[in-house]
């Protein structure tokens, strides 16, 4: 490949839409791609911004940003500058030796978080691997219990490795994959009464509840917040007997909500929380992090290859180091509440279709009936047609997770074309 060419597949020149590009084949792509992803027909090329353009040069507003990833959006300046200094500097060593860009990012993230300590790794899912199995190790060492139950809700979302995927409460993520890890019992989410029952019932023989596993407000699951006086009493109750409290922060914690983490919402803290999603803007991190019983893991007990390696822990500082900087937070404040009433609006002019809207700062859901063909799939198709990217959350919940750093404009734009998407499908 010439010189040139490299430069002009590199350049990003969001302007010229019409500079790109390669033409994209989907059958060739899906003959070497394995078919784990009802994928849309689109090719996305770059971005700028809360703005991407696809192979064929046509733009789209960004309200998935990765799924509640690019926290700083597409191509941002500190993000370019980190990913270069970092690979200019040191990408990848190992945990056998002191990485200090991974010593900074657990000292920001336990500065700014009730936590103590951070283990890193690459995902969500692996995150939670990490919590369940701290949570075992707990559960044996320091409760005395030779099988620990970890409780999980039902609707939740925790990963699609296999422990992950039996903590997670929808069986369609299960089917096929049994046997599936023993250890886990679900119950309804914000219902304290199956909480109470599940932990008296669970305590027979060797069995003894641990664990409790939730997401402070349920992301795929629904977009569905937590709620408060559940929340705390579930702290009460784990104080009062030792079961450990596991917060799943992948898709609300790193600002999303409008608040650093999403437990501040429910004025309690966790024991231990696990963060993915946002953490790096984009790049592949996630951590555990732990407020008590940080030491039940000893050297030898968990580890991964790749984790916080200095690469990825130099460019999740630097997001991390933005957001507190430029004051992100307020912005998801602001432009939470600008789409809230935006949704709001457009719900309460189709009574027929939309049941409900909900969420915290720049995480949304709208609701569709239950009882109508129309779904959420209808409305993101829609949307795409308008130039809005936007992603389900179940079948009936259209969910809206733009980047933290979306204008007042944009948000504006975005709503319009919410609206035209909507008055078509529901023509
Ligand atoms: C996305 C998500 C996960 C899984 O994260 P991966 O990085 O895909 O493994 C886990 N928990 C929650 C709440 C999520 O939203």
């Amino acid at each position: 490949m010439s010189r040139e060419t490299l430069v002009q597949q590199t350049t990003n020149s969001p302007e010229s839409g019409s500079s790109t590009s390669s033409s994209f084949n989907a059958d060739s792509f899906d003959q070497s791609v394995m078919s784990t992803y009802g994928r849309f027909p689109l090719a996305l090329e770059r971005g700028q911004g809360c703005r991407v353009w696809d192979t064929q040069g046509k733009e789209y507003l960004d309200f998935v940003a990765g799924i509640a990833t690019c926290t700083l959006g597409h191509a941002h300046p500190v993000m370019v500058e980190a990913v270069t200094r970092q690979i200019q500097k040191l990408h990848h060593v190992s945990n056998l030796y002191y990485i200090p860009e991974q010593g900074e990012l657990a000292q920001w993230l336990v500065e700014h978080s009730c936590s103590d300590r951070a283990f890193f790794c690459n995902s969500g899912a692996e995150a939670n691997e990490g919590a369940i199995k701290l949570a075992r190790k707990y559960a044996h060492t320091v409760l005395e219990i030779d099988k620990p139950i970890i409780l999980t809700a039902n609707a939740s979302f925790h990963g699609r490795t296999l422990a992950t995927i039996t903590a997670t409460g929808q069986p369609k993520y299960q089917k096929n994959f049994d046997p599936l890890v023993p250890g886990f019992y679900y119950v309804p989410y914000n219902d304290i009464r199956a909480i109470e029952n599940a932990i008296s019932e669970l305590d027979e023989g060797d069995y003894r509840v641990a664990a409790i596993l939730l997401e402070p407000l349920q992301g795929e699951g629904g977009v569905r917040p937590g709620d408060v006086a559940y929340f705390q009493k579930l702290r009460q109750i784990c104080d009062e007997t030792g079961i450990l409290l596991i917060f799943d922060e992948v898709q609300v914690g790193m600002g999303r909500t409008g608040k650093l983490w999403g437990y501040e919402h429910l004025g309690v803290e966790p024991d231990i929380f696990t963060s993915a999603k946002g953490l790096g803007g984009g790049i592949p991190i996630g951590a555990l992090l732990c407020k008590k019983f940080c030491d039940v893991f000893q050297a030898g007990d968990h580890a991964s290859t790749f984790g916080g390696n200095p690469f990825v822990s130099g460019v999740a500082l630097s997001v991390c180091q933005t957001l507190e900087r430029e004051n992100i937070l307020a912005n998801v404040v602001e432009r939470g509440a600008q789409l809230r009433a935006g949704l709001e609006n457009i719900a309460a002019q189709y009574p027929q279709h939309i049941a409900e809207v909900r969420g915290w700062g720049l995480i949304n859901g709208m609701e569709l009936l239950a009882d109508i063909p129309l779904t959420a799939i209808d409305i993101v198709k829609a949307a795409m047609e308008e130039g809005l990217l936007l992603v389900p959350a179940g079948p009936k919940v259209v969910r809206f997770v733009p980047p933290l750093i979306v204008t007042e404009q944009e948000v504006e734009v975005a709503l319009q074309k919410l609206g035209k998407a909507i008055a078509t499908v529901t023509k």
